[in-house]
């Protein structure tokens, strides 16, 4: 294992570049992934909020789903933030009409995921989290926020939002349904590299 933990963050669309700068504040090294070999040598990648279904094209274009599913099975700790839980689910509601309500994914976490459950752009808020364990609330941002419907038995629910679950991890997947690249604030970084070098296959 290299001295200096090496994590990828999908750079198609969306919220990368925060998320980059999240990570690099703690030390890691960041390779924005866009093609298959940009995922030689990770232990982790981080899928961003954005809009799913211009991930999920672009994640087409780019013949990137059956390497991130190989990354996985050969180790590799993935999380999904917003669009990227979406990516993450193994069943998406509501997605997209003009796809009869289709929504590709990776199909890896045992979750159902509603796509834009708390309303429209205008509805994006901020709220003091409680995530199980933490000492002091989490400052999530939901912006056009899924939430996760339903887990499957191996997944742990860490936060709710008004009842709903907003943060689960399943082994060495995670899935938020806001924003922590969004806010200073970096332990959900932090659990995720931790995720990322102790969690094996
Ligand atoms: N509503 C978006 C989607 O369905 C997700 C929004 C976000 O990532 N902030 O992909």
């Amino acid at each position: 294992m290299n001295a200096v933990p090496h994590l990828g963050v999908l750079a198609l669309q969306g919220a990368f570049r925060e998320h980059r700068q999240r990570l690099e504040a703690l030390g890691v090294r960041v390779t924005e992934v866009r093609r298959p070999a940009d995922l030689a040598g990770l232990q982790g990648l981080i899928l961003p909020g954005g809009e799913s279904t211009t991930i999920a094209r672009l994640m087409t274009d780019f013949g990137l789903w059956q390497p991130v599913r190989d990354f996985h099975a050969a180790g590799g700790a993935l999380w999904g933030t917003c669009a990227g839980a979406i990516l993450l689910a193994r069943e998406v509601l509501g997605g997209p009409p003009q796809f009869g309500g289709h929504q590709a994914s990776l199909a890896l976490m045992d979750l159902s995921v509603r796509r834009n459950a708390f309303g429209r752009q205008v509805d994006s808020f901020r709220v003091p989290l409680a995530v199980r364990g933490w000492a002091a609330p989490f400052p999530a941002v939901f912006i056009r926020a899924p939430v996760i419907e339903r887990v499957g038995e191996g997944v742990d629910v860490l936060a709710r939002h008004q009842g709903q679950i907003v943060l689960a991890r399943q082994g060495r997947l995670l899935a938020s349904a806001f924003h922590p690249e969004l806010t200073p604030d970096p332990r959900l970084h932090a659990l995720f590299l931790e995720m990322s070098l102790t969690v094996s296959a």
